[in-house]
């Protein structure tokens, strides 16, 4: 195996260029709505890869208000295929990082700019670990074939990327390595071996309307029965399970003199295993009928309607995150690094893919503060950034790991 120092002196000589196109990257805005900004990172992320041998495909999404998903192949020489996962698009509007003046802006270690954590740092580390893999060890590159996956609307959670992914990979896939962010710890990395799985849900209260004043007893209280329900919803917090439900929003009535007809309220419930996502979702679907709110005059209830409106699978620890996983954890004690498994509360791609192949993630480098385009003077709110520092180290792990890896992979 390289040493530290070897690989550092490699990736140390790659890091300009590779920070001049994080710049040419986060200059370009690529919010999920986006489109055009979307295509043009994605041509630039092309571009970058191309002298590796790459060739481009690009794939409609689902929804046509968002851009093209980019997919990049390298056929290799042996049997064996791997795929690395990123995205396109951001959360930040073109307005927004106007109005909080949010662009390119190294500071000290950090770089703040829209992206440079979530996920054009990430696609900067997977061009640096490819490259490097390339150059000091061309036998391991070349006998790989290498799919790399940008999603063009991960923010917005694209049902059909991971369907995209699955299309064109098969039963020789050794793994999926997903390039979103590592976790902090205090002395280590670490990479995300399960997230949980979300589900959405929205709860309708029926009542009926009468006058407030003079005939209330006519009327059966939607916003009361909803209170009592939103209550029930909370109590399904289960941290035995690690389940956890959310009352997000809720809105009804239409005026104080009258008994409120209609109420509803949103939330998402979400959960690490399968069990416990299911816990939660019957014990919301249990709250549909009718309420213990009614009119006394003739007995009229109020109806529940309960409805899980969107789902997104748990990934559980599971044997196959495990593997890959080891392979990192050795190539830090090799590089002097700790290595630990994080399970994270927020989902990625990798939920939808580690369930057909072994899946890691949080390949990334290391920063903080996604999704957030504020600065405030006192300094107690600032926005997205990357650690320029943490690049070399990671993708030299990175590498030995992929190496560690592959040549396992030729064994079994
Ligand atoms: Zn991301």
């Amino acid at each position: 195996m390289r040493s530290l120092a070897e690989l550092s002196r490699a990736l140390e000589s790659r890091l300009p260029a590779g920070l001049e196109l994080l710049r040419q990257m986060v200059d370009i805005n690529s919010w999920t709505e986006n489109r055009a900004g979307v295509r043009q990172v994605g041509e630039l992320t092309a571009q970058a890869f191309a002298d590796l041998g790459f060739q481009t495909e690009w794939v409609p999404s689902a929804n046509p208000r968002w851009g093209e998903h980019l997919i990049l192949t390298r056929p290799g020489t042996g049997p064996s295929t791997i795929a690395l996962v990123a995205h396109l698009d951001t959360v930040f509007s073109p307005e927004e990082e106007t109005r909080n003046n949010f662009h390119w802006q190294p500071e000290g270690d950090r770089i703040f700019g829209p992206g440079t954590h979530d996920i054009k740092g990430g696609t900067l580390m997977m061009w640096l670990t490819l490259q490097t893999l390339r150059e000091l060890y061309p036998v391991e590159f070349g006998e790989i074939t290498w799919k790399l996956f940008w999603n063009s609307s991960e923010e917005m959670l694209s049902p059909d990327f991971g369907q995209v992914c699955r299309d064109r990979l098969g039963p020789e896939t050794l793994g999926i390595l997903v390039f979103e962010a590592e976790g902090k710890g205090p002395g280590c990395r670490r990479l995300v071996v399960a997230r949980k799985g979300r589900g959405v849900w929205r709860l309708q209260v029926a009542g009926r309307s009468a006058h407030s004043g003079v005939r209330p007893t006519a009327g059966a209280n939607a916003i009361v029965q909803l209170g009592r329900l939103v209550d029930r919803v909370h109590r399904l917090n289960d941290e035995s399970r690690q389940l956890t439900v959310n009352v997000g929003l809720i809105r009804g009535g239409t005026g104080l003199n009258r008994v409120p007809h209609a109420a509803e309220a949103e939330g998402e419930f979400r959960a690490y295993t399968p069990d416990a996502f299911e816990v939660g979702r019957r014990g919301l679907l249990a709250l549909s009928g009718p309420g213990d709110i009614f009119s006394p005059i003739d007995n009229f209830h109020c109806q529940a309607t309960m409805e899980v409106t969107s789902e997104t699978s748990p990934w559980p620890k599971n044997p196959g995150s495990a593997a890959l996983f080891a392979h990192w954890e050795a190539a830090g004690v090799d590089l002097g690094q700790r290595v630990e498994p994080e399970s994270r509360g927020g989902l990625s791609d990798g939920n939808h893919l580690w369930a057909y192949f072994p899946t890691l993630d949080g390949l990334g480098p290391s920063g903080d503060n996604d999704h957030c385009s504020e600065r405030s003077a006192d300094g107690t709110k600032l926005p997205e950034y990357v650690d320029r520092s943490s690049f070399v180290p990671k993708a030299a792990l990175n590498v030995t790991a992929l190496v560690r890896w592959i040549q396992s992979s030729r064994k079994s």
